[in-house]
């Protein structure tokens, strides 16, 4: 059997789809052949203006995860079968752990995991439900197998995401469905807006970088297209760095 990374006839949703990370992956998944339905809290039409334009097809839907029930809800509602999801949408607070507020745990924890989990529950019920199959694709971090600094309920939910990647591929792995990850190292989006801002951090964290730059949203199409095709079938429960080599210096 020839060997396939095309994801022509499929359809990918893409939480966070608007920028960063959400919107190379989006971009790359309608070039590979998907349709994307592009979802946000806010509208992801230069997203679709993007894939059309490279003569994809892509909608924008509105899904606001600050109810971390809402992927559940429009993966319930949504008429049109979804064979891949992208868990990518993610929010970050950073204040010191004697300081960390109630608010900024539940705001992480909500977006990054709770959202997560639910949104994939609906998407296996369904791809289950009808008897087909389906990827899922969670964005993960270095901070899944790092502490981090400031960083308490990112690094949990973060750590946890990486958790729920493994035991939801136990579950679903001779049933049809991959779940895998992808632990994006530092990349150049809003979620890393503020160590580049500080000078000392940002050079302290390119010195580590073995590729000796940070990495871009397009840096991260590639895994997330093969993680979505037919080529990935046999991997389950994996969390792929794509991190310039942090994680093996
Ligand atoms: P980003 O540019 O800040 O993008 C975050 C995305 O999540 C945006 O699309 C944002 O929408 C969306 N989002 C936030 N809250 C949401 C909500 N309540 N409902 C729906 N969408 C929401 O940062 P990014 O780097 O691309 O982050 C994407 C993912 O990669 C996150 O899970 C992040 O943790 C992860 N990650 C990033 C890095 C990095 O170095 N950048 C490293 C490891 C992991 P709005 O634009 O409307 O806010």
């Amino acid at each position: 059997m020839a060997i396939s990374f095309s994801l022509e006839g499929k359809r990918a949703m893409v939480t966070g789809a608007n920028t960063g990370i959400g919107q190379g992956i989006a971009l790359a998944l309608g070039e590979a052949g998907a349709e994307v339905v592009c979802t946000g809290r806010s509208r992801s039409d230069e997203t679709v203006e993007m894939i059309t334009e490279a003569g994809g097809r892509a909608v924008s839907e509105i899904v606001d995860l600050s109810d971390p029930m809402a992927g559940k809800a429009f993966i319930e509602a949504y008429d049109k079968p979804i064979n891949i999801l992208v868990n990518n949408a993610g929010v970050i607070r950073r204040a010191d752990a004697v300081d960390f507020s109630e608010e900024d745990w539940d705001g992480v924890m909500d977006v990054n995991i709770k959202a997560v989990f639910f949104t994939c529950q609906a998407f296996g019920k369904k791809v289950l439900a009808r008897g087909g199959t389906g990827k899922i694709v969670n964005i993960a971090s270095m901070l899944s197998f790092q502490g981090g600094i400031r960083v308490s309920s990112y690094t949990a939910s973060k750590s946890a995401v990486a958790g729920i990647t493994k035991t939801l591929a136990n579950e679903w792995a001779a049933r049809g469905i991959n779940v895998n990850a992808i632990a994006p190292g530092y990349i150049t989006t809003g979620n890393t807006a503020a160590l580049r801002a500080d000078e000392d951090r940002s050079a302290e964290i390119l010195g580590r970088i073995p590729a000796g730059r940070w990495g871009s949203a397009a840096d991260m199409g590639g895994t997330a297209v093969f993680l979505s095709s037919p080529a990935a079938d046999y991997i389950h429960g994996a969390i792929l760095n794509v991190d310039g080599g942090w994680l093996a210096r």
